[in-house]
């Protein structure tokens, strides 16, 4: 066993050793849900004062507004009753160092981990690689306000979200530990 593997599971242990929450609910007792990026150095639970139950947490990288995430949030309110949703992406994420092309490129050249420095990023072209990088759409980020903006209106303009559930966007600092607010975000994520 992986040194990780085992210390998941030595902390599982520890919890589970003093465990007192399954008597709870499966719809969030706090009815909201976030979108928030996968990067290490955010704790939704922390910095946004959650319990186990209170909120659902839908995580991947960017915590972009993709598809599978728009699943997650219908899901969220039509089945489980969250009232209000959060976008938070955050400073210095990753999703702002590549783009669609350089991604493809890096998939192409090899399947192992590339690196960066100050002039972008490098694969070791220990391949094979694979070409099937190209049809993903990785929805990289540009400019955390804009892209903020950008996925609160994607979700307001769903088909399946109802126009009462009112959207937030914020950028989570990853220096500070501060929610700043994207006032244009929940401007247009008003509930209606
Ligand atoms: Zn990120």
């Amino acid at each position: 066993m992986s040194k990780i593997h085992n210390e998941v599971l030595l902390a599982n242990r520890e919890y589970a050793s003093s465990f007192d929450k399954g008597g709870l609910a499966m719809p969030p007792a706090r009815q909201f849900a976030i979108l928030t990026c996968m990067d290490a150095r955010l704790d939704p639970a922390k910095y946004a004062g959650l319990a186990e139950g209170d909120a659902h947490v839908i995580r991947n990288a960017g915590g972009r507004a993709s598809d599978d995430a728009i699943r997650s949030l219908v899901i969220s309110y039509k089945l489980l009753g969250t009232k209000e949703w959060f976008v938070i992406h955050h400073t210095d994420c990753g999703m702002e160092t590549f783009t669609n092309d350089i991604m493809s490129d890096l998939l192409a050249s090899s399947l192992k981990t590339a690196s960066v420095d100050a002039s972008g990023w490098h694969d070791s072209g220990d391949g094979p690689g694979s070409t099937d990088g190209k049809y993903i759409n990785w929805l990289t980020i540009k400019n955390q306000a804009e892209s903020v903006l950008e996925d609160v209106k994607r979700i307001k303009a769903h088909s399946l979200v109802p126009s009462y559930i009112p959207v937030y966007g914020y950028v989570y600092d990853v220096k500070t530990g501060r929610l700043l607010e994207v006032p244009e975000a929940t401007a247009a994520g008003q509930a209606s």
